[in-house]
């Protein structure tokens, strides 16, 4: 049977996007549907406007860190309508680089929502349809609030980069990454931040040390924040939303942002009546080449749910080209996925916790905290943290974590040898780079146990 594209994509996010134009640089007859604007989750309302934002809000310790090295700074006010015409203007044009990057390499693009009507078949908002040997879906997910009295008032991330103006004071309900990260950005641009996080400690399952420094350094520069606590109702009252917590408090911000996590974009696109299976969160259940129950269907990315970051979407476009396209059957690897957390401080961080390791084999636990240099000078009492939890049997690091300025930069480079499967001996003969925070990785003498 002959079909009008060899590869029809739903979804113009990172993963989609790859996907599109490497299939359709190797010959492929390409198709892309995008409902929204290209670049999805991570161009227009996630990692690149929230990492400009990270930036503009850094200058606030800047300036009084300049002071302490003997300039003369006169600070004016933060001027977020400026700040936000250039980001968004940063967002068009990156928009439209991916536009041009899918048009160079031959992808025929539909502006408009796509959804499945049998294994080959895709139909467009305006009812046409077309046919593909093989769909990839690739439509990403989409901020969850919970279910509580008000909650209609309440923004998310999406909404965070189009604020009118920005609020004097807010509540941020969450203890992920996002949450996290847009306490300390808005902490910094000078929003008073209060953060409510319904379990013992921010960011679960990272590394228990690792997250405690990150929570106490947040709390000492000026978040206020909640463990233990959720929201339980909020109403419209006088200069915001009155807001009732689980621990019976009642205190009034301008604004109120959940901070909830994500669900996979997967409703309304026929996916179940095309015989796809979705898993309890919504997501599409897919085996390690990306691929559904339904032999022409394929899914990365978000909507998947097994890693939600940006490279790994893009890696899962990758390597369903590989397969599908190129005749290299490639699975997706998974394990060793260096993150960061662009907190303030940020969290690098690879491989297993403190507590996941112990719980696998035993190890040695290497670990120092300090206060650094630059800081430390300007009287900053900040603290950072390096630690790496070894195997005793092989040696082999099994988890590197970092809390420090410049982290998210420091775990790229030390990803590389904890996947090549580098020892404690092989970081042991690296010579120091001397002054640096990250020196301290190579110079750890004796694991915490045995001091
Ligand atoms: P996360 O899943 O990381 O965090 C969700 C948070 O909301 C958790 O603290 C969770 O608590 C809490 N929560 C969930 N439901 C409720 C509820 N009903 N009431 C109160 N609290 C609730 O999601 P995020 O939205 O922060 O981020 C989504 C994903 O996006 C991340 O997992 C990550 O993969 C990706 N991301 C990556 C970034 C990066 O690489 N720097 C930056 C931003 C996002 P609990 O822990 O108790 O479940």
């Amino acid at each position: 049977m002959a079909f009008d594209y060899d590869l029809f994509v739903i979804g113009g996010g990172s993963g989609g996007v790859r996907a599109a134009r490497v299939a359709a640089q190797g010959g492929a007859r390409v198709a892309l549907a995008e409902e929204s604007r290209y670049g999805g989750t991570c161009v227009i309302r996630g990692c690149v406007p929230k990492k400009l934002m990270v930036f503009a809000s850094e200058f606030r310790g800047a300036m009084t860190d300049a002071q302490a090295y003997g300039w003369t700074v006169e600070a004016g006010g933060f001027d977020w309508p400026a700040f936000r015409t250039k980001l968004h203007a940063e967002l068009d044009w990156l928009e439209n680089v991916y536009r041009g990057n899918l048009h160079k390499a031959g992808v025929e693009t539909y502006e408009s929502r796509a959804r499945l009507v049998d294994p080959h078949t895709v139909e467009l908002a305006d009812g046409t349809r077309v046919s593909a040997a093989h769909i990839l879906i690739a439509t990403g997910g989409w901020p969850v609030k919970p279910d509580l009295p008000g909650a209609e008032h309440a923004i998310t991330s999406n909404e965070i980069f189009h604020l009118d103006r920005l609020p004097k004071s807010m509540l941020i309900v969450g203890g992920g990454y996002i949450a996290c990260e847009f306490a300390c950005i808005l902490n910094g641009l000078g929003v008073e931040v209060t953060q409510f996080y319904r379990g013992a400690q921010i960011l679960r399952g990272f590394d228990d040390e690792a997250r405690g420094l990150v929570s106490d350094e947040m709390i000492a520069s000026g978040v206020n924040l909640h463990l233990g606590t959720n929201i339980e109702a909020m109403e419209e009252g006088d200069g915001g939303y009155r807001v009732t917590a689980t621990n019976g408090t009642k205190a009034t911000f301008e604004t109120v942002m959940f901070a909830t996590g994500r669900a996979p974009n997967t409703q309304q696109m026929g996916l179940e009546e095309a015989g796809v299976t979705l898993g309890r969160n919504g997501e599409i259940v897919v085996d390690q080449y990306s691929q559904t129950g339904v032999p022409s269907i394929y899914a990365i990315g978000d909507v998947t749910d097994r890693v939600n970051l940006t490279p790994v979407a893009i890696r899962e476009g990758m390597a369903f080209v590989e397969t599908v396209f190129k005749g290299n059957p490639t699975p997706v690897d998974h394990e060793l996925i260096p993150t960061a957390i662009f907190t303030q401080p940020e969290m690098g961080t690879i491989g297993l916790s403190e507590d996941a390791a112990r719980a696998q084999e035993p190890v040695d636990v290497y670990t120092t905290s300090f206060r650094p240099m630059h800081t430390a000078f300007a009287d900053r009492p900040d603290r950072v943290l390096m630690k790496l939890i070894v195997s005793r049997a092989s040696r082999r690091v099994l988890g590197c974590h970092i809390v420090a300025p410049g982290a998210g930069e420091m775990i790229q480079l030390a990803g590389i040898a904890v996947k090549m499967g580098a020892t404690k001996e092989d970081f042991d003969r690296t010579v120091a780079v001397h002054p640096t925070m990250s020196e301290e990785l190579v110079t750890l003498k004796t694991p915490v146990d045995a001091a």
